[in-house]
């Protein structure tokens, strides 16, 4: 894969340097960005459910840095092309073959300083970014459902572009649906407009192509406080709006911490269960899976995660994905430091703890190399990126910095960096210049550790560990468990939060006995839980164990979330016996359908 892209690369390079262009810093764009930029996007789209397809045009404005340039590099996933013009004249164009992880790239022939072109398209059904629900893969069952997820570079798939986070484009866009439904995007929606089929917007900040973002379906509006709310669907709506009631005062405290907030509003879009994410940070409007509804705010973390992106990576940026760490991991330590103020510092406790040990479990499985912060990804699909080191390990680092200057003055040192890079999109040397001056020298921090932290695999010796008294006293209460010494009924739990639940179940030994299984079964009704985290770390144990009375949930729960986190986990186990996988690829079969691309992927390998 390593030596094909190379050779594909420098294929591209032998192109592009005879028709006068050169290669870029990002390795996932084939974009010509460093000589003409695309500054603004205009979007004509129509909505088609039947054939699943977006239909239209895109007018791209272009600012010329170079002046002997005569052609636009776009990046494209499998568009069709129609045609493409400037000025009322067609142009001519060349869409190159397909590469596995990039797409086509899109060369168009164009005079040097030409101020604007608009390519007429339509995207595929099997758009990478998109992903087309019937109803009744929906809550509410009656409308269709259309939502994207751009990151990290599938914006290509549904526009053609220059598809780097190291450009940043304004956008609007109007966007024909059938009539009964609605449009939204990250960018100013409006819940008062009229539901007539036909939405506009604009999103007048610059932002990088993987924060554009659209979704179509039967959605309403609530709103939370004053520059927050919640779409939904209208069965959802109500539940959603109780459990994510805080974020307007996530909203507030974090302004206070980091500088104002740039964006204007802050809305939740909430999506049927087959979002593979969590969550993603799309501007003015974060798209949430309903799985984090629990009914009690114990997983409301991800809405800080969410909110926090507003300042670290959609304001501050990785300029390509080998930096994501900077996105990431910033926002993994605010989300820590928004939930500590909000919901108090036990909690903060257990939340770093839990995160802790999603890190330890990642670096014993991951390849050396995976583990630095930042990731080498020439010739690779930039999705490999995402595992708990950019988050966990980011976030360890940030706070052993923390740690070391005070947090006060940390603070202070936050809110100047990013009013210092706001909109701008940075690489990992440039923060380090910047740290220079303002942290390393003022403070007397030791530059090869950080370095240690950044460029070498796992964590240096002596790094901050999370403690959480909270959790001592589940390990008492499950090392007496697995002594011997109580029943499991008799267990002090009357008081105990989601969280330690999570952590009781998680570090549980591998392998337990029937009896042992049936007697915490019967004890916590487990199996039943409703609880989307608490379910997902008792069927691994199920899995793990082969637990039969619980198979019959864990089918309806492969098949009722595509969260990729919560069933990602389930398949690799279940693929470790022969038996496991029997099951694991009949439920895989029925439930593929329903998942998005990107967990089919995910997860498809361990049944081939
Ligand atoms: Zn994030």
């Amino acid at each position: 894969m390593i030596n094909t892209f190379k050779l594909f690369a420098a294929t591209i390079l032998l192109v592009c340097s005879l028709s006068g262009f050169a290669q870029t810093s990002d390795p996932h764009s084939f974009a010509n960005f460093d000589q003409v930029n695309v500054s603004h996007i205009d979007l004509n789209l129509n909505v088609d459910f039947n054939k699943k397809q977006l239909t239209g045009s895109a007018t791209l404005s272009l600012k010329w840095l170079d002046k002997t340039t005569n052609s636009l590099v776009l990046d494209t996933r499998d568009l069709t092309i129609k045609s493409i013009n400037s000025g009322g004249k067609t142009l001519a164009y060349k869409l190159h073959k397909a590469d596995p992880n990039l797409g086509s790239a899109l060369v168009i022939d164009i005079a040097n300083g030409t101020d604007k072109v608009t390519i007429a398209y339509s995207t595929s059904p099997n758009a990478s970014g998109l992903q087309w629900l019937s109803p009744e893969q929906t809550t509410e069952k009656k409308h269709p459902f259309l939502f994207s997820q751009a990151q990290a570079i599938h914006a290509r798939s549904f526009i053609p572009l220059q598809d780097s986070p190291t450009v940043r484009v304004t956008y609007a866009a109007t966007i024909t649906t059938p009539k009964e439904l609605v449009a939204v995007m990250s960018a100013n929606n409006d819940a008062s407009a009229p539901r007539n089929g036909i939405y506009h917007f604009k999103m007048p900040q610059a932002i990088p192509s993987y924060l554009i973002a659209i979704a179509v379906g039967d959605l309403q509006f609530q709103a939370i406080g004053k520059d927050t709310g919640v779409y939904a669907e209208p069965s959802v709506l109500a539940s959603a709006v109780n459990e994510f009631s805080d974020t307007q005062a996530m909203l507030d405290i974090t302004e206070k911490m980091y500088g104002a907030y740039p964006w204007e509003r802050y809305d939740l879009l909430i999506l049927p269960s087959s979002f593979p994410f969590g969550g993603m940070e799309n501007p003015r409007l974060s798209f949430i899976t309903p799985t984090v509804i629990a009914g009690d705010k114990s997983l409301v973390s991800l809405i800080a995660h969410e909110l926090a992106h507003s300042w670290s990576g959609n304001t501050v940026t990785n300029s390509s994905w080998r930096d994501l760490w900077l996105n990431e991991g910033f926002t993994t330590y605010l989300t820590y430091r928004i939930m500590e103020v909000i919901y108090g510092t036990s909690r903060f406790d257990m939340e770093a703890l839990l995160g802790y040990q999603d890190l330890q479990a990642d670096l014993a499985v991951l390849k050396k190399d995976d583990q630095r912060l930042t990731i080498d990804l020439t010739g690779r699909d930039p999705d490999d990126v995402f595992s708990n080191i950019p988050y966990e390990k980011g976030a360890l680092f940030i706070r052993e910095i923390e740690q070391q200057v005070g947090r006060a003055n940390f603070d202070e040192f936050l809110m100047a960096y990013f009013e210092h890079f706001k909109f701008q999109s940075i690489d990992t040397e440039t923060f380090l210049a910047y740290i220079q001056k303002h942290l390393i020298t003022p403070y007397h921090l030791d530059l090869d550790r950080i370095k240690q932290w950044i460029y070498t695999p796992g964590l240096p010796k002596n790094h901050p560990i999370p403690k959480s008294d909270a959790f001592t006293i589940v390990d008492q209460n499950r090392m007496s468990w697995l002594n011997g010494n109580v029943k499991a009924t008799q267990l002090d739990v009357k008081e105990w939060t989601v969280h330690q639940w999570l952590h009781f179940l998680n570090n549980l030994p591998d392998q337990l006995s029937a009896a042992q299984l049936v007697e915490l079964d019967s004890a916590f009704k487990l199996t039943q839980s409703t609880n989307n985290e608490i379910a997902h770390s008792w069927l691994v144990l199920v899995v793990k164990n082969d637990y039969q009375p619980a198979f019959e949930r864990l089918e309806t729960y492969l098949i009722s979330i595509g969260r990729n986190k919560l069933v990602k986990p389930l398949y690799r186990e279940l693929a470790k016996t022969s038996k496991g996988k029997k099951f694991g690829k009949r439920v895989f079969n029925i439930a593929k359908p329903g998942y998005h691309p990107l967990t089919v992927k995910a997860n498809e390998g361990f049944f081939n």
